[in-house]
């Protein structure tokens, strides 16, 4: 994979694959502009050169239709302000306006393309659309590393259309550099912090992670499922029946191969899903009858954070409690404070998913981690081994 530092786009027109899939409001206004934000640096730098930039994104979910509500020229107005420069809106790519806009773009410009999943050709990764996309510049950037893992038009198939002239932007490149470090080039000790919801969508990147690491730390609601499995009480808290056997299985995969399973040794309970339940903590890891376990109890806290305290490569995805509740944020609140500490002794950390990114900045915590990992679907992907179809397309030009 070749990133766009190794190249010089001066003359050139970059078709750029951004990620501009933000969540607006009534008034179409941009609620979070994250994501334009960090497509900055890779923009600045093309410009730079003396290049001319292309944006390609899709927004939200139009299902191959043109509606004004998922239209991107909505944005046109922010990127601009965001990006510090004029940014023309290029309207839809199949058309000849479009075609001709491009072509004719002097250095410096920056055009902001029609939202691509309004042809239903974008999602299934169809040639000639790719081929469409191709025509409109000279060489192709990727750089939506959240949209990495789809095999579509703009983020796989159009790179194949650009031989030896596809590259990464730099979001995208930090990304799979900092998990490909995390994943295969790490100082050891080694720790895994997984959690959230359910087992099931956890499985594949914790059957992946236990061949690689020396702890592997479960926490959040998936635990139950194995704590069931080891056959202790859970009361109502989260259980996913189904899933015993894969627990079973992962629990087998752990003692087989030596890793440090540290699960909890007590938790904090509730009789209702509430800020304001009544609160038991147990003693042990039987949750009795009627009682909810929302969150880690506190010697399983001090137990975490000194697995934490002795790492020098840390992954954190998921909360290990419900800390969108105040009551049963002190376990997240204490994975997230024991990372940020150890990172700041010396330790490389990675945190991503929402919901952990959520927590570290609800603590104000942002600058004492390594690296955010911001792409969601992307990363968790590639936590569980796959190769990412738009990666693969950039790492075979
Ligand atoms: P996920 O989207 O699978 O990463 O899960 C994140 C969600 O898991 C967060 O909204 C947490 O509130 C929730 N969660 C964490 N611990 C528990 C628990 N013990 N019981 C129920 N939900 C939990």
């Amino acid at each position: 994979m070749k990133s766009i530092q190794e190249h010089n786009f001066s003359g050139e027109r970059a078709l750029i694959r951004v990620d501009y899939n933000v969540p607006l409001d009534e008034q179409f206004n941009v609620t979070d502009v994250t994501r334009i934000v960090r497509t900055k640096e890779t923009i600045g730098k093309i410009l730079a050169d003396g290049g001319s930039a292309i944006l390609l994104s899709h927004l939200g979910r139009p299902k191959g239709e043109a509606k004004d509500e998922f239209s991107l020229r909505h944005i046109v107005k922010t990127v601009s302000e965001i990006l510090g420069k004029e940014v023309v809106f290029g309207g839809d790519v199949l058309t000849a306006e479009a075609e001709t806009l491009c072509k004719n773009l002097k250095p410096g410009s920056i055009v902001l393309m029609e939202n691509l999943r309004f042809h239903k050709e974008e999602e299934k990764g169809d040639v000639d659309f790719a081929k469409a996309l191709a025509r409109l510049g000279d060489v192709y950037v990727n750089d939506a590393f959240g949209t990495a893992h789809r095999e579509h038009a703009s983020t796989a198939t159009v790179a194949r259309c650009f031989p030896g002239k596809a590259f990464a932007g730099y979001l995208l490149y930090n990304e799979v550099m900092n998990l490909e470090k995390t994943l295969n080039g790490q100082e050891r000790p080694f720790t895994a912090i997984i959690g959230g919801s359910k087992v099931s969508t956890k499985i594949n990147i914790l059957k992946n992670l236990i061949p690689k690491v020396d702890n592997l730390v479960v926490g959040g609601g998936l635990s139950y499922t194995f704590l069931k499995a080891m056959g202790f009480t859970i009361g109502n808290s989260l259980y996913e029946p189904d899933m015993l056997p894969v627990a079973q299985e992962i629990l087998d995969q752990v003692k087989a191969s030596g890793v440090n399973f540290v699960c909890r040794v007590d938790s904090v309970c509730a009789d209702k899903f509430s800020n304001d339940a009544n609160i038991l903590v147990t003693e042990d890891n039987n949750i009795p009858d009627n009682w909810e376990a929302l969150d880690i109890g506190p010697k399983s806290r001090v137990n975490i954070a000194k697995v934490i305290k002795d790492s020098k490569t840390i992954l954190w995805n998921g909360p290990v409690g419900v800390f969108e509740l105040e009551k049963f944020s002190e376990g997240t609140r204490a994975v997230a404070l024991s990372v940020a500490a150890t990172t700041l002794a010396g330790a490389y950390s990675i945190v991503g998913g929402g919901d952990s990114i959520a927590a570290v900045n609800k603590y104000d915590l942002g600058n004492y981690i390594s690296y955010i990992s911001t792409g969601g679907g992307a990363m968790l992907e590639y936590l569980e081994g796959k190769e990412l179809p738009g990666v693969k397309a950039l790492n075979e030009n």
